[in-house]
């Protein structure tokens, strides 16, 4: 019911696009929003007291107060724009280097992308800080045992926890809430990279209760170059802006400066105007829409791995295997229901006996866009023994015919490799 909601579809009818999770789609309001602003106000915002100046800033902060209603943050000060999910831990974790001690543990999960890994190590060799890595289970599932061991790695030492709200890599869906809990308890900061979860589910920032939780435009049908950086406000009032120029000053002599207050110390420099409107369209339709995206995705993503797990010659990693199908080796069904939810719109998998580039070729053949590689996830294929995967992504323009389609052509691809 969605798909003819996205213009992409009406000019490549025959692409089936199950690569979701590296870039989405852009929703029809998006196009329209951003369309308007560039044919009826283009101008730039905040500078200037002139009508579409105004009309664009109007826009602009429109725009604000949309994501902040997407992820239920207690005010719209507390939502920074940016070029993206990379920006924002960067921006985070540049900005807390003063607030840092040597001898300061960082404590990031073993599945992390590359964005939510480097700005930390880079801070770590700085100041004689230590990365700690949360390791999950050699199936990429996230079982109890890691839960639990987890909750002991939260001790008084870690002054950092940043950790995905979901897996770009495995699609694991983690407790954030249960895990914010325990690290506010040790006065832990918590970063989460919502990147992933963002166009799939539910965020509400105050019930996760965590410092700061930031994701892309580009992975909830908006523009690339567009991001959110959302913090609790006295945080973010502390936290040196890592981006430095235009607009975000309240006074600049040659010598020394003081900064506007958050979310405008955040932005300098001319803002993608476009990409921010974009990204307010996109809240605005996931708002109207989440319940029934997640009941679309929820069904579709029970078909992709149902047909997936049933085959012999592939090996599913991550919470998938687990939980939606087989629970053996893994936390039992009964524990799995409060905490550990499951995984989200994507399955990550290996060929038994073919290279994935061989596979991956013969579905490109037949216009199906899937990725395989390490997923920005190179540390967690190097614990999971693998090169890469072949990721499967949705999102809710995915409908069933590609699913079966691609299971198919799957089929066929193998049986001709044999
Ligand atoms: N975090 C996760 C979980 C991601 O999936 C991605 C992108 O793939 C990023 C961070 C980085 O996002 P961006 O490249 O849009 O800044």
């Amino acid at each position: 019911m969605f798909k003819n909601q996205f213009p992409f579809f009406t000019n490549k009818p025959e692409q089936v696009y199950l690569d979701s999770a590296a870039t989405t789609q852009k929703h029809d309001s998006v196009i329209q929003a951003v369309n308007d602003y560039h044919c009826s106000c283009n101008a730039t915002v905040h500078r200037s007291a002139y009508a579409i100046a105004n009309e664009a800033t109007k826009l602009y902060e429109d725009a604000r107060d949309s994501v902040a209603q997407l992820i239920n943050s207690a005010s719209s000060a507390q939502v920074a724009f940016n070029s993206g999910a990379t920006e924002s831990i960067n921006t985070i974790a540049a900005g807390l280097q003063p607030h840092m001690i040597s001898g300061n543990k960082i404590l990031i999960l073993a599945s992390e992308h590359h964005a939510n890994i480097l700005p930390w190590q880079r801070l770590a060799k700085r100041l004689g800080l230590s990365i700690q890595v949360v390791n999950i289970s050699l199936q990429g599932q996230f079982m109890r045992s890691d839960y639990e061991t987890l909750q002991k790695q939260l001790n008084k030492d870690v002054a950092i926890l940043a950790m995905a709200h979901v897996s770009n890599a495995l699609g694991n869906i983690y407790p954030v809430e249960e895990i914010c809990r325990i690290a506010i308890q040790q006065n832990i900061l918590t970063v989460i990279d919502g990147t992933q979860a963002i166009a799939h589910m539910t965020v509400d920032v105050q019930k996760v209760n965590c410092d700061f939780y930031v994701f892309s435009g580009h992975k909830m049908y908006a523009p690339t170059g567009v991001g959110v950086l959302y913090g609790k406000i006295e945080l973010l009032d502390a936290l040196l802006p890592l981006r430095l120029g235009g607009e975000m000053i309240t006074r600049v002599s040659f010598t020394d400066a003081e900064y506007q207050a958050p979310p405008l110390k955040f932005e300098g420099g001319t803002p993608n105007v476009t990409g921010v409107i974009g990204i307010g369209a996109a809240a605005k339709f996931l708002m109207a829409n989440m319940d029934e995206i997640k009941r679309h995705e929820g069904a579709l993503f029970e078909s992709l791995s149902r047909g997936l797990y049933n085959r012999d010659d592939i090996r599913i990693f991550g919470n998938v295997g687990a939980n939606n199908i087989c629970v053996s080796d893994s936390i039992s069904a009964s524990k799995t229901s409060t905490i550990f939810n499951q995984s989200i719109g994507l399955c990550s998998f290996v060929f038994n006996k073919h290279h994935l580039n061989d596979v991956a070729a013969l579905l490109y053949q037949e216009n199906i866009a899937v990725r395989v590689g390490h997923h920005c996830a190179m540390p967690l294929m190097n614990l999971l023994n693998i090169g890469g995967t072949m990721r499967v992504s949705i999102a809710c323009y995915t409908t069933e015919q590609d699913i079966q389609y691609f299971l198919e052509t799957l089929n066929r691809a193998l049986n001709s490799l044999c």
